[in-house]
């Protein structure tokens, strides 16, 4: 399977797409922004004119959308992908929806021999660029077969987690942790400048000791340190993910104490006007309730 298509060309698809073009497949990308296809297009990538003009001219076709309601629309909707596949392609969701919906979407695909899998990702815009997500992946054994080699030009842990929805379920299960991880780091950090501390001592010990994550790790030095809060992993999207976790949650009675709390934070961000901002930013809501800044020394 050498044709590719791919939809979404923002922080994580225009790195994905790069990568699957850097592996010398024929791609043709669309977004509704269309700086984002042209700026593939200059990298070889073909322009398709609609999800639907994708999916003609493809094999494999690739989505990287911010939400259920967008991915259900571009595949299913009017000119959508589905309108435009052959019976056999394969549709990749690299999406972080609710199992629900892929589930809706598969069924939909199959009935018309349209094959479609949730392969979510992890590793954030940095992993996307190097080409080492690790991706988890929900459908069958002979269509994950089919497209690992397509996958291995974006991700260096591929892992097939089960029927279809398996991959967005464990995708909500990390990012409810990342998102608990990400507020408390915020909360701690501030606590201990709040406290007279050093950010960077602080950042240097932890980071070594039992109360370091990868939270802290990916998000000390090269935004809170600097005040930089470009994304990175948006804030609305986070919320979005803490959110499918909480349905998740409430569809088996299962107490979410830790992820309604930790939205709350990442919703009071928003009511700042944080949301497009890194989830990092949240450190800006403790910062401003403790009137301190926690930044680099150097
Ligand atoms: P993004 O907002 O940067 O990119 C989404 C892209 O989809 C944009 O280019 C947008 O123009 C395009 N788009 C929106 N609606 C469209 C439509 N109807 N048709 C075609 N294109 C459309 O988001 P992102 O950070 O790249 O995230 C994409 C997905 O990956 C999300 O589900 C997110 O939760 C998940 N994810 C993100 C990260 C991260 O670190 N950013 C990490 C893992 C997973």
């Amino acid at each position: 399977m050498k044709k590719i298509g791919f939809i979404g060309l923002g922080v994580m698809g225009k790195n994905m797409a790069s990568n699957i073009l850097s592996a010398g497949y024929e791609l043709t990308v669309y977004d509704v922004i269309e700086a984002n296809v042209e700026d593939m297009v200059s990298k070889g990538a073909l322009a398709g004119s609609s999800p639907a003009d994708v999916a003609s001219k493809s094999e494999v076709v690739f989505t990287s959308l911010p939400n259920s309601a967008i991915v259900e629309a571009v595949v299913l909707g009017e000119n959508g992908v589905l309108s435009g596949c052959e019976e056999g392609t394969i549709i990749v969701d690299l999406s972080s929806i609710t199992p629900k919906s892929i589930r809706k979407i598969h069924k939909i695909c199959s009935d018309k021999n349209v094959e479609v899998v949730d392969a979510p990702v992890s590793g954030g815009a940095a992993g996307a660029e190097k080409g080492t997500l690790t991706i988890m992946i929900g459908g069958s054994k002979e269509v994950v077969e089919k497209i690992t080699h397509v996958l291995s030009s974006i991700g260096s842990k591929i892992n097939h987690v089960g029927e279809i929805g398996a991959g967005d379920t464990v995708k909500a299960v990390n990012n409810l942790l990342l998102g608990a991880n990400m507020v408390a780091v915020a909360e701690a950090l501030v606590l201990g400048k709040k406290a007279g501390l050093l950010a960077d001592t602080m950042y240097d010990i932890i980071s070594k000791s039992s109360g370091g994550s990868y939270a802290l790790n990916a998000k000390y030095d090269n935004y809170i340190s600097k005040g930089n809060f470009d994304p990175g992993f948006m804030i609305d999207l986070q919320y979005k993910d803490l959110q499918l976790a909480i349905d998740t949650a409430k569809d088996l009675q299962v107490p979410l104490v830790t992820g309604n709390m930790a939205q709350q934070m990442f919703e009071a961000a928003r009511a700042e006007g944080f949301g497009k901002e890194d989830i990092s930013a949240v450190i800006k809501v403790f910062e401003k309730w403790a009137d301190v800044e926690v930044r680099s020394e150097k």
